[in-house]
């Protein structure tokens, strides 16, 4: 039967003018563990990723360094794309704006499909253009008279662009929004630009003269323009799967189940793409999830303060599902969080190392030096059974509203409940007096171990794996409907080799 539902999830594309930070590597943790925990739902995922190559200050840099384009930004694309074996992501594609196969045609497309919308016009354009930005500001958005990113005045200039009507679509959008036919998560966000829609989304320009913005896809009807970022980057949700030709791909996974996006593009991916689509009459994406930005012990991170946290020098350092797990546990999905190093060691000592490594390794050595027999999971087995119910409840309904901590927080628990229940009844002891008690007590929390395995597929997909090899339950897909009833493998359940799984961290102070 291929009657599987399509989920259809993709992050926004990085701008290789610089290399990653650890706000990509949430939005691409996020985005990973989201579209993991849908293919374990039974869902058929398409994960898109890519890299935004075009605009002026890329041309300025690469031309800064006496290199040439396509080289320079082939070779931090190659960062981006590496990302996938750091971080361990799952994702299907990885599209690039520079490709003129696979790219270029979708957005000249998608251009022309505006224009005969009649959505596109030429303009002469006078405002405050901050280069840093490389956009026209408001006077309203400036601070005491300057760009409040760039903290430097923008400069006027005039040029002919063409624009696009947006505020043609702009009640159409508020609607949208208001019925969660466009459903903007969190709510916080949502209603932040609900207000923004209501006071009115203006036209956007859309083109730049050639000779300022010299690196970008041609407007397909005037050699003198080429494409502003929008219809170029935002294409790429299409483009991807193939818009321009009308791909079997195109037709099956678009609309967009889910953009991921950080807080500082929601104007562009809720305002500007759905006016596009709009306009063109393509299906609008049904959900935004916005996440925030991260701090480095409370502090913006930057290269003058020289606390830039590089992810992947950490998960290098760490490991990856180290890394993963500080991001989806500490972070909650669409706040602001901070990075400690002190509390990135606490959470990787006492969760990972203690709680967990070191439960799986004393239940994985008891079972080994005692004949335990057949695995019964029915005796004695009430307490572990409920616990194991109520978490998968807790566990799918948090994941179904995005809740990624608090997914992780209830494993956790069920950890927690685990050790608990070694303490309190020390098989190693048990099984010499009440041999019956003391096996059923390590089978129930093997048992445990096994439902904690599955838990983890989308958060921690290695860790995943290596409790999986170590409980004898290797090579199996999770069926989802099965394998998270009480007791229901026990007939492939064979213990593999130990593993050391999160050696601690000996903190230097
Ligand atoms: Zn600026």
């Amino acid at each position: 039967m291929s009657s599987k539902n399509k989920f259809y999830i993709t992050t926004a594309i990085a701008y290789v003018n610089a290399p990653p930070h650890l706000g990509h590597a949430l939005e691409f943790v996020e985005t990973d563990a989201i579209a993991r925990y849908k293919r374990m739902m039974g869902y058929d995922v398409y994960f898109l990723t890519g890299t935004d190559e075009h605009g002026v200050k890329i041309f300025n840099t690469a031309k800064k360094a006496g290199v040439d384009l396509q080289e320079f930004v082939d070779k931090n694309a190659a960062i981006f794309i590496n990302l996938k074996g750091i971080l361990n992501l799952s994702n299907d594609d990885f599209i690039r704006t520079s490709d003129k196969k696979r790219h270029w045609p979708s957005c000249q497309k998608l251009w022309t499909k505006l224009s005969e919308s009649d959505d596109i016009y030429e303009k002469e354009y006078e405002g405050l253009y901050c280069e840093g930005c490389e956009v026209f500001m408001k006077e309203t958005e400036l601070v005491n008279g300057e760009c409040p990113i760039h903290k430097k005045p923008p400069v006027p200039l005039k040029e002919r662009n063409y624009f696009f009507k947006l505020s043609k679509y702009s009640d159409e959008i508020l609607r949208l929004i208001e019925t969660d036919k466009l459903k903007i998560i969190p709510s916080s966000r949502k209603a932040e630009f609900y207000n923004i829609v209501k006071e009115g989304l203006h036209d956007v320009s859309f083109s730049r003269p050639r000779e300022v913005l010299p690196w970008g896809v041609d407007v397909p009807t005037d050699k003198e323009q080429v494409m502003y970022v929008w219809c170029d980057a935002l294409t790429n949700y299409i483009s991807a799967l193939g818009y321009s030709e009308d791909a079997a791909l195109f037709k099956k996974y678009w609309p967009a189940d889910m953009h991921v996006i950080g807080k500082d593009i929601v104007r562009f991916h809720a305002g500007i793409w759905i006016g596009m689509l709009l306009s063109a009459g393509l299906p609008i994406p049904h959900s935004i999830l916005i996440h925030g930005f991260i701090t480095h012990n409370n502090e913006k991170m930057s290269k003058t303060l020289g606390n830039v946290v590089d992810p992947v020098e950490m998960a290098k350092k760490y490991g990856t599902d180290a890394l993963r797990y500080y991001l989806l546990r500490e972070i909650p999905v669409g706040r602001d969080g901070d990075f400690s190093d002190k509390l990135f060691i606490d959470r990787y000592n006492s969760d990972l190392a203690n709680n967990l490594g070191n439960l799986v390794n004393r239940v994985h050595t008891l079972i080994s030096r005692n004949d335990v027999g057949e695995f019964s999971f029915n005796k004695f087995a009430d307490l572990y059974k409920t616990k194991v119910e109520e978490t998968w409840k807790k566990y799918i309904s948090d994941m179904d509203e995005y809740n990624i901590h608090e997914a992780i927080f209830h494993i956790w628990r069920l950890v927690d409940f685990s050790n608990k229940m070694m303490e309190e009844e020390k098989p190693w002891a048990l099984i010499k007096e009440n041999p019956e008690k003391g096996k059923a007590v390590l089978c129930n929390i093997l048992e445990i171990l096994r439902h904690v395995s599955i838990m983890l597929v989308p958060f921690l997909p290695e860790t995943s794996q290596r409790i999986m090899r170590q409980i004898g339950l290797t090579g199996k897909e999770v069926d989802i409907k099965k394998d998270t009833e009480w007791g229901s493998a026990k007939k492939w359940l064979a213990l593999g080799k130990q593993e050391i799984m999160f050696p601690r961290i000996e903190s230097k102070s």
